[in-house]
């Protein structure tokens, strides 16, 4: 079963799967909790090269494509062996981040980011999405003030204007009403205790189908 959790940046997608995995360990002990960019060695590199706020300027293209390298990685190397295997796969982001950030977000044709995805993981999708929904205006607010305590290099996409968060949201909701039976759409600004456990009781249910 495959799982992924997305979410504009600051959403608390990172903490809520942390706790999705320790409660879910119980019942699935070989889940595993997995992230994007990165979840490789080879994933994380491409990381350090597109996350953080460093000098690099990236052309949208040329993001969309570095990406999807990453994922490519992720995908041959941990996600579809997993999947194989029978292991509950859990990711933080998946092919919903590259619609909402380098198609909504940047402007990029969302059918040619269908068909590089094809290319690139065969078309794999995941069997349920949960969208962590937050008002950019609140998240980043999160975001910024975890990033200046942290000393992690990872700012580039936080910098970028308050508009560009606002249509990855509008992407992901979107993305969610067009596939209703494959999407769960969270209220993120609600105590995370209350978020948390309807996380586990949403994927809980799915998975115990
Ligand atoms: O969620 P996380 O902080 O791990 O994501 C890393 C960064 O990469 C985020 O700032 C997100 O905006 C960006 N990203 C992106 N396009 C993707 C996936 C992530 O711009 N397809
Ligand atoms: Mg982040």
């Amino acid at each position: 079963f495959f799982a992924v959790v997305e979410g504009v940046d600051g959403s608390g997608k990172t903490s809520a799967l942390a706790h999705l995995k320790k409660v879910l360990e119980v019942e699935y002990p070989d889940l595993i909790l997995t992230r994007e960019p990165g979840g490789t060695p080879e994933g994380n590199a491409i990381r350090g090269l597109v996350v953080s706020s460093g000098t690099l300027n990236w052309d949208p293209t040329a993001e969309l494509l570095v990406m999807a390298a990453a994922r490519a990685q992720h995908v041959a190397a941990v996600i579809r062996p997993a999947l194989e295997a029978g292991r509950v796969v859990l990711c933080d982001r998946f092919v919903g981040s590259t619609i909402a950030y380098q198609g909504a977000g940047r402007g990029l044709d969302v059918n040619s980011i269908r068909e590089i995805h094809k290319l690139t993981t065969g078309d794999l999708q995941p069997d349920l999405t949960l969208v962590l929904d937050v008002d950019p205006e609140v998240a980043l607010k999160r975001s910024h003030a975890r990033l200046s305590g942290s000393g992690v290099n990872e700012g580039r996409f936080e910098a970028l204007e308050l508009g560009f968060h606002q249509r990855v949201r509008e992407s992901f909701l979107a993305q969610a009403s067009a596939n209703p039976e494959r999407y769960a759409v969270i209220d993120g600004h609600r105590d995370v205790l209350e978020i948390w456990n309807d996380l586990n009781q949403i994927l809980s249910s799915a998975l115990a189908c």
